[in-house]
């Protein structure tokens, strides 16, 4: 790798980032109920049947259907109450057993007629209709069969594939150990929220920014702080990231000025790529490796760093983690705006979302984090292309991108 200056389009960055991505592997094993966000390193084959035995789907009674009289009421002896947890005995013909959702069909009955279509009598009960065989009866297996796969290995778990796994008798589950993310932050100007601020300083939103989408993402972060606008302190506290990490991500000192150190720190201890994505906001991106571990320098800029984030450094950091799905759900929604003047660079607005229409933040500027506090997501315009109110434009959620 050298480093370049090269203009990409945005999914030229991507594909590169995808390409370079190497899942860790490391495999731990966990509890089933603790995997939220986790990805599975193992496919998981079924042992059992899901559900295991025939059940009632409803409240009702199991009757064989053949015995129900087609054109009116049928009465049937009641013979036995099967509750969940219990099986009953064998259905003689002719017979009716009271059954609950969940309780195990009784050899003989073939169907379940829902107890709001019937009418309990003393020892029996009058069916007032016919039902076809199979009738409100769960299936063994028709969920999970024994010996299939239920989830296959990168998948990462949302809460439904945490109960699927349950759903097979998983107390544990096998999965790849967290990604280690060291984080520093680069400027003179930047200092700690809950310190004064000096003339000529900032509040350091990244840190905060950041350690929320990693936290999001389950990585291990390892904090190392602020470090000056020098080569010496970038250096050191580089190396220091890349001895403990699998991933190092900074915020700003990527820019082209020549009081940006970070690009300097990275040839010398490693190697590096300077990108400018065709993108707005946060056109410098900076990816490579010191020692072991990747590094992806993203712009200073709060909202441009955060965006990079989200664009870049997520679908990277969840391919390392070993998810094989990295890409966000995107919509298509109406402008509720016009954008008269076909950008060259493809633009991410953000954007609030209200009955499938979009609107825009009025101020866009790549440090206004307000704007993205306030939306629900970001519009991506394409690179020479005018919107007019009313035409389809791509929207992404954070709910895709958050995590
Ligand atoms: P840079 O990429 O270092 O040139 O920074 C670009 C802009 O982002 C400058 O205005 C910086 O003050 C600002 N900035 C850089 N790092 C941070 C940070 N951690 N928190 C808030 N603003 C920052
Ligand atoms: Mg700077």
């Amino acid at each position: 790798m050298s480093p370049n200056t090269s203009l990409l389009t945005v999914e030229q960055a991507q594909a590169f980032l995808l390409a370079q991505a190497r899942p860790v592997s490391d495999i731990e094993s966990i509890e089933t109920s603790s995997a939220l966000g986790r990805v599975l390193a193992v496919p998981l084959c079924a042992t059992v049947n899901v559900p295991p035995l025939d059940n009632s789907a409803m409240d009702g009674y199991a009757v064989h259907a053949a015995d129900l009289n087609p054109a009116g009421e049928t009465r049937l002896p009641l013979v036995q109450r099967i509750i969940a947890g219990c099986l009953g005995q064998t259905l003689v013909r002719g017979t009716a057993a009271r059954i609950f959702t969940g309780a195990a069909i009784p050899s003989g009955a073939d169907a379940v007629v829902m107890q709001e279509h019937c009418t309990a009598e003393a020892g029996a009960v009058v069916v007032h209709r016919a039902v076809p065989k199979g009738e409100n009866i769960r299936r063994t297996g028709e969920d999970i069969a024994v010996g299939s796969t239920v989830l296959a290995a990168g998948v990462r778990f949302r809460p439904q594939e945490m109960g699927v796994a349950a759903s097979i008798g998983l107390a544990t589950v096998p999965v790849f150990r967290r990604l280690r993310v060291a984080v520093f932050f680069t400027g003179n100007e930047i200092v700690m929220p809950g310190q004064p601020l000096a003339e000529g300083q900032i509040y350091n939103s990244n840190r905060t920014t950041l350690l929320g989408l990693l936290a999001a993402l389950g990585a291990d972060v390892i904090d190392l702080g602020i470090v000056p606008d020098e080569l010496a302190p970038t250096v050191e506290v580089l190396r220091l990231a890349a001895a403990q990490a699998d991933v190092v991500i900074t915020s700003g000192g990527v820019s082209v000025g020549e009081e940006d150190y970070v690009k300097a720190a990275v040839a010398q201890q490693g190697a590096l790529t300077m990108w400018k994505v065709n993108m707005k906001p946060g056109k410098p991106l900076a990816f490579g490796r010191v020692g072991d571990a990747f590094f992806l320098g993203l712009p200073g800029n709060p909202v441009s760093a955060m965006i990079t984030f989200c664009l870049f450094a997520r679908p990277f950091l969840l391919r390392c983690q070993g998810a094989v799905a990295t890409a966000p759900l995107t919509l298509p929604v109406a402008a509720d705006f016009d954008w008269p003047k076909a950008s060259k660079r493809r633009e991410f607005l953000r954007a609030k979302l209200d009955q499938n229409m979009v609107s825009l933040y009025p101020h866009q500027g790549s440090g206004v984090l307000t704007s993205v506090a306030w939306a629900d997501g970001l519009v991506e315009l394409r690179e020479h292309v005018a919107i007019a109110r009313g035409q389809p434009v791509t929207f992404i959620p954070f709910s895709e991108l958050l995590g």
